[in-house]
């Protein structure tokens, strides 16, 4: 009786054991996508203003923001073979149209998703989302969205705008729509808020038309902080991605539309 008992214990022990195996194995490796992008990058592609981006990590796929218009953003998807039916959550990070544009054509597509959005959204655009049956997360401060997804929480600069953490076993991705609230704030407070080192910087900058003496200041901030890789584009600006891509070597990852960037 004893050694049945002990038979037991030990099958149970080892049951356990694989499922963290198994578990460690399947350690989500990050993907991201450029759907959308002004930049261009992959042949084929149609590129307009604005950004989008498909967040893969786990079993989970989310898109961040939506590109200025519907057909563009879904032809994208199409030839990059990403279904709409594999997002399960929209991030959006601040309500200008080159980041919002698309949404309406996407949820017509696909609603059965949660849409995060900075709390100061209009009512009427809230609304709209409801409407489509998506589900509305209002962001108001730094939180966990799912999994191993954050958000910074909104910041203002004159416009409302939350960036994307990922949270990695690298280091945190962080990825911002047009970086209104300053994209060195922005990275200072990704890495406050999940103390970790930033791994890589990716989307619009917001550094288009700045003087080369305030693009090299930005530049030295963010090396300050740590950051291993940058991937800017959008309304970062020819003249800042070119110095970026001097400063960073290596580690400046091609981003325009159609990149995919993928974390081992
Ligand atoms: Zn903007
Ligand atoms: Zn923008």
């Amino acid at each position: 009786m004893k050694r049945l008992l002990w038979m037991a214990i030990s099958l149970v022990i080892i049951a356990q054991g694989a499922r963290t195996a198994t578990g460690a194995e399947t350690k989500p490796a990050v993907r991201v996508t450029v759907v959308y992008n002004n930049v261009p990058h992959k042949a084929g592609l149609s590129t307009a203003w604005g950004f989008a981006a498909v967040v893969e990590s786990g079993s989970d796929a989310l898109l961040f923001d939506t590109g200025g218009d519907g057909p563009t953003l879904l032809a994208n998807m199409k030839r990059l073979e990403i279904a709409p039916e594999r997002i399960n959550s929209v991030f959006l990070s601040h309500n200008h149209g080159d980041h919002t544009g698309g949404l309406n054509d996407f949820l017509a597509r696909h609603a059965k998703l949660a849409v995060y959005l900075p709390k100061t959204f209009p009512a009427s655009f809230q609304r709209a989302v409801k409407r489509r049956g998506a589900r509305v997360v209002a962001i108001d401060g730094p939180q966990r969205l799912f999994a191993n997804l954050y958000s910074t929480g909104v910041m203002s600069e004159g416009i409302d705008e939350q960036s994307l953490i990922i949270d990695t076993s690298k280091g945190l991705i962080v990825i911002t729509g047009c970086a209104h609230p300053d994209i060195v704030k922005i990275a200072e407070a990704a890495h406050i808020y999940r103390n970790k080192e930033i791994y890589l910087l990716m989307g619009g900058f917001h550094l288009r038309g700045r003087r080369a003496d305030q693009i090299d200041a930005t530049i030295k901030a963010l090396r300050k902080l740590g950051v291993r890789k940058v991937a800017p584009s959008h309304c970062t600006g020819d003249e800042a991605i070119a110095m970026f891509r001097a400063a960073w070597g290596k580690d400046f990852l091609e981003s325009g539309c159609g990149a995919v960037i993928e974390l081992p």
